[in-house]
């Protein structure tokens, strides 16, 4: 999952224009005042901790931890009987070790105590975050600005690792394709060229290459799957134009697209791992190291039963969000496996945790008689929207036509499924699309759930 390190990375580094400058010490503030989150202020905060000595940082971390467990306590049921049951005072956990203690918490366990027994009142205004996750079952949390502003925080801390000033142009794939109203305002003022992760055709990708080169873009980032197809068309076309960083998140990145992104472009892939829960995970730094946000989240690497695994093997992680938020998440099952890098410390200095890599997340590609590449957030993205849909898989046997498996709610009715057909192929699925209605989705033997099977040879 790595790449070597680049000596060239460093020099490459931008130096901040006024503009730049604007944006972090002017817009960004003025923003999160509007919002009532506090980004910037925790960006400062962490981008002085990254460089303080393990003990400082464990100190902190273990003091977050004693915070968020008291809270989850006092004032969330489900937390409060799980930890009653194992016979756990919030004062028994004072560090990652005194974990075990806990059990683990899953999606289900979560998703039935929803809200009354799995959240809490903030003193802000809190929102929902709804997504298919990684069981393909909508699966909600509840954030306020405090949560949000952690974790975007954390995520500009990795955008700075693969050196991005904020505010300079760059492209971005995505699947939030309404960009009016503040969005468009935020594309504006972030130079950010927004682009549909969805629409891959060729003349798509040509598209996008051109206003990359027209505007000067050197920053790129996105889903892993659509960078790639943009990578392997600039291969096709010879299309050289000079990118210093390209930044992946949302889904796997396999090695055959970090390599055909690094080649293509010339330049160096910074992978980011978060979940749409409300945690920046871990992030790689200029030396090709992924390092946990050791001060968000506590990870665990355990196996089947529940063991923690030594460094170097794969594991189930668990996360510990170290702040509670409006719905805290302890000892969280997140459905994803990683491999633990002990207690090695990376070239570059920084004083948080290593990962060795991060694994797991399921993805393939459907390719449609048109050329279009349909990525796993495609569909994703669309039947999350549903909640007559409790779960389904794509399959693609020929070429012309694809499976659509659901495994309907108590309120599918055919409409549903029809209404899914037609926005499926509103949207670029340019095929025949069977659906069969089953049960449920067999999981791998892995336990994982894949929403997106190929069986036509790669093309
Ligand atoms: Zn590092």
């Amino acid at each position: 999952m790595k790449s070597p390190p680049r000596a060239n990375n460093m020099s490459k580094t931008p130096i901040s224009t006024l503009y730049t400058r604007f944006v972090r010490g002017i817009a960004l503030p003025l923003g999160d005042w509007l919002i009532g989150q506090r980004m910037i202020a925790r960006l400062r905060f962490l981008e002085k901790a990254q460089w303080w000595d393990r003990e400082q940082l464990i100190a902190h971390r273990d003091q977050l931890l004693s915070e968020t467990i008291k809270i989850a306590y006092h004032e969330v049921p489900l937390y409060r009987e799980l930890m009653d049951e194992a016979g756990v005072l919030p004062q028994n956990i004072r560090s990652p070790g005194d974990l075990s203690k806990l059990p683990i918490v899953t999606k289900d366990m979560l998703r039935n105590g929803y809200p009354q027994r799995t959240t809490r009142e903030t003193a802000q205004k809190t929102y929902e975050e709804c997504t298919s996750g990684s069981t393909g079952s909508p699966f909600c949390v509840r954030e306020d600005p405090e949560t949000t502003g952690w974790y975007r925080a954390s995520f500009m801390l990795a955008l700075e690792w693969a050196g991005w000033q904020i505010g300079e142009p760059h492209f971005q794939t995505g699947m939030t394709l309404d960009r009016k109203r503040w969005r468009w305002v935020k594309d504006k003022l972030l130079r950010c060229h927004y682009v549909s992760a969805y629409d891959l055709t060729d003349v798509a990708l040509d598209r996008h290459l051109a206003a990359i080169e027209k505007k000067r873009i050197r920053l790129i980032g996105g889903y892993p799957g659509s960078i790639y197809h943009l990578a392997q068309r600039a291969a096709e076309l010879g299309w050289n134009q000079p990118i210093r960083s390209a930044v992946t998140w949302g889904d796997n990145l396999y090695d055959h697209y970090r390599v055909a992104i690094e080649q293509a472009f010339h330049t160096q892939v910074f992978d980011t791992y978060g979940c749409a829960e409300g945690i920046q995970v871990a992030a790689q730094c200029e030396q090709g190291n992924y390092h946990v946000h050791n001060l968000d989240v506590i990870v665990e690497y355990l196996d089947g039963e529940d063991r923690p695994v030594p460094p170097g093997e794969r594991g189930h992680l668990i996360l510990t969000r170290l702040h509670p938020g409006p719905m805290p998440l302890i000892r969280y099952r997140v459905g994803d496996t990683g491999v633990s890098a002990g207690q090695r410390v990376c070239d570059c200095g920084r004083g948080f945790e290593m990962m060795e890599s991060v694994e797991g997340r399921d993805t393939d590609i459907i390719v449609t008689p048109a050329g279009n590449r349909l990525i796993v957030h495609f569909f994703t993205g669309l039947i999350e929207h549903f909640r007559e849909v409790k779960s389904f898989q794509v399959v693609q046997r020929e070429p012309d036509s694809i499976l659509l498996r659901i495994a309907p709610a108590a309120d599918y009715t055919p409409e549903i499924g029809e209404q899914i057909v037609r926005q499926l192929k509103e949207k670029g699925a340019d095929c025949t699309i069977q659906v069969e209605l089953v049960d449920n989705i067999p999981l791998t033997s892995g336990g994982k759930r894949r929403f997106v099977i190929s069986e036509l040879p790669h093309r």
